[in-house]
């Protein structure tokens, strides 16, 4: 599936509107380049949780935790992890067996450790704006994404986004 976001309003509405798919659990891995729109993304995850305040990739501490609205969502920002096996010395294994929803940026930098995403979205910067493209890894991210092309369909000005589906 692939999604046109041609302003940062759209670019976080549309991640709102991936944030409430989810339902506060399982793996969005967010993949593209250094100012792809990644964080951006995610402020519009955590906005559906009720969130509304600055996000900051954890660039240095690698995790950052969210409490909220009964729901736990962990940013992490894998870009300067050396080695995949220092997630467990950060207490990844605790994260990803946690019933929460998982954002990670750069999981490229984590492959071989971590658990594959449900939703993998790779941005690109296209014209002023981004394009987004979504695969899905496991059953249930099949699932997440039928369920967007169909809300997508039904509601498509109302969410802010274009996209081709
Ligand atoms: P990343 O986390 O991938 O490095 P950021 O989310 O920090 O990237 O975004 C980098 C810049 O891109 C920000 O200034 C943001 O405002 C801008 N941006 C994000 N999404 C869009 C979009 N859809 N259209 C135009 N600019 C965007
Ligand atoms: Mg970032």
């Amino acid at each position: 599936m692939q999604v046109q976001l041609p302003d940062e309003s759209a670019h976080v509405a549309f991640g709102e509107t991936l944030g409430r798919l989810f339902q506060g659990r399982g793996r969005l891995y967010l993949h593209g380049d250094l100012g792809a729109g990644k964080t951006t993304l995610t402020r519009g995850v955590l906005r559906a949780y009720g969130y509304e305040g600055a996000v900051k990739s954890p660039t240095y501490t690698l995790v950052e935790p969210y409490a909220l609205d009964g729901k736990r969502v962990y940013h992490l920002d894998l870009y300067r992890l050396g080695d995949p096996e220092e997630l467990e010395f950060i207490g990844g294994r605790d994260v990803f067996a946690d019933d929460a929803l998982c954002v990670v940026e750069w999981p490229s930098r984590g492959a071989g450790w971590l658990p594959p995403a449900d939703v993998d979205l790779t941005l690109d910067v296209a014209g002023a704006g981004r394009r987004a493209r979504l695969e899905s890894a496991t059953v249930r991210g099949e699932a997440l994404l039928a369920e967007l092309a169909d809300a997508r369909g039904l509601d498509d000005d109302a969410a802010g986004f274009r996209g081709d589906v």
